[in-house]
């Protein structure tokens, strides 16, 4: 690998020490410079700017740099879901103040395409059944909710009022027929009826990773046509 004699490739893996807060985060250089502008001009050797020991100073919210810092060196994007709540949007509101703050292009535009809503798909059905239907074992992402229904329905009327007829036509005699004197057959009736909705909540990993950056750290400072 030629491309390892490069200086840039050879403190690529240092350890760097940063501050942040009241916490100390360390990783290695090339995590925090692969997509962070920020970083690749704090730690591009041009200035000099650590601290005594060698540190680094970041004015940040040492939480959320814990985020940063995941997706720097994994990149992935964090999810911030909650099954009761739905999307934490205030945390992903701070989130993106820091992606613009350390200059993470990718991290940025997915949160303000709102990616992460892709991460979390929900369907949602309902049946509606006339007996009540039997309770169900479900998995843990499933959520059923019973509820009552009500429907209307055309249901046939005795024109003598007998209850036991209402409904059947066939048990009316000649005597209730006789009754009838053009009155409708027909009313409408409310019935109720069960429905089940069923809200299943499915997590897509893949929408939450990064596609592979197409720069590769390694010919910093080479001229590709070169090699
Ligand atoms: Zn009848």
């Amino acid at each position: 690998m030629v491309l390892r004699t490069s200086p840039a490739a050879m403190t690529a893996d240092k350890p760097v020490t940063l501050r942040v807060g009241d916490r100390t985060f360390t990783t290695i250089k090339s995590s925090l410079t692969g997509e962070s502008d920020f970083f690749a001009a704090l730690l591009s050797g041009r200035w000099d700017n650590a601290l005594e020991d060698g540190s680094y100073f970041i004015d940040a919210d040492p939480d959320m740099f814990q985020h940063i810092l995941n997706y720097l060196r994994r990149g992935v994007f964090p999810l911030f879901y909650d099954e009761a709540k739905g999307f934490d949007y205030a945390r992903y509101v701070s989130l993106l103040a820091e992606a613009r703050y350390f200059q993470i292009r990718r991290l940025e535009s997915w949160i303000s395409n709102k990616g992460f809503l892709d991460a979390i798909q929900v369907i949602r059905t309902t049946q509606i059944h006339d007996d009540a239907p039997p309770v169900d074992v479900t998995s843990a992402n499933t959520t059923v909710t019973y509820d009552v229904a009500w429907a209307t329905r055309k249901v046939y009327i005795c024109p003598r009022w007998i209850l036991e007829h209402r409904g059947h036509r066939e048990k009316c005699g000649r005597r209730c027929h006789n009754a009838r004197n053009g009155a409708n057959d027909h009313e409408e009736e409310i019935y109720p009826r069960f429905s089940v909705t069923k809200k299943v909540v499915t997590f897509q990993p893949s929408n939450c990773v990064a596609p592979e950056p197409e720069a590769v750290g390694d010919t910093d400072g080479l001229n590709p046509g070169l090699l």
